[in-house]
């Protein structure tokens, strides 16, 4: 690393000309995200097509080693970046989310193609999640169906843009807070949405109860 990289910018003139290069002023933020930044570990996972790609971009000619995410673990506990690579099917977002719970804070998830991003081709779809997104906290999206490596590359790049902005203070404020397990059924439904899923039940029930009260009362009329 470079000490202009480390340096915080309103400090570097205030460096004496013979200490550049080996001494450098900078913040706890700015070196705690370099740390960050530069060591990104994606989770190894893939749902669909996208994942060739991403493959692709592990192996050697595109070669994400070269951003410090060469690590792809095998646990979640041991992965901060979650890549969408594909369909998200009705079936598998349980698992999608229950993974992304188990992964270390701060996390981030990257959705990567048409398909994670809104549902692509697939899109309305009996069996198919219109995005990940409506479940998990995406941090950036890529389009393409399949986007190709470079551009998997491009917006892993802007994935480090944004950690360069955070601050340790924020970081951590959703530390620990899980989303809760999406229940697979006939249709999937999002546990956060029970409550509004009852009031619309009761109240079509009642409704329906009146109608059939009116309907009874014009017929003995
Ligand atoms: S976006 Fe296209 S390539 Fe990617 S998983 Fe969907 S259908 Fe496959």
């Amino acid at each position: 690393m470079s000490t202009d990289d480390l340096n915080s910018p309103e400090y570097k003139d205030k460096i004496p000309e013979e200490l550049q290069g080996t001494v450098a002023i900078t913040t706890l933020d700015r070196i705690y995200n370099w740390g960050r930044r530069n060591s990104l570990w994606p989770m190894m996972f893939g749902l669909a097509c996208c994942a060739i790609e991403m493959i692709c971009t592990a192996a050697a000619r595109f070669d994400f080693a070269r951003f410090g995410m060469e690590v792809m673990r095998s646990s979640p506990r041991q992965a901060d970046v979650m890549i969408v690579a594909g369909t998200v099917t009705k079936k598998m977002l349980p698992q999608v989310v229950r993974l992304y719970n188990q992964m270390a804070d701060p996390k981030y998830v990257v959705a990567m193609g048409a398909c994670a991003s809104g549902g692509g081709p697939f899109k309305e779809g009996y069996n198919v999640v219109s995005g990940i997104d409506k479940y998990l906290p995406v941090d950036v999206y890529i389009p393409g169906c399949p986007p190709t490596p470079q551009a998997l590359i491009y917006g892993l790049m802007k994935l480090q843009q944004k950690v360069d902005k955070q601050s340790i203070k924020e970081v951590y404020s959703n530390a620990g807070k899980e989303i809760p397990i999406p229940v697979l059924g006939p249709d999937i439904m999002d546990p956060r949405d029970y409550e509004k899923i009852r009031e619309y039940t009761l109240k079509k029930a009642e409704a329906e109860a009146q109608a059939a009260t009116a309907a009874e009362s014009a017929q003995s009329a």
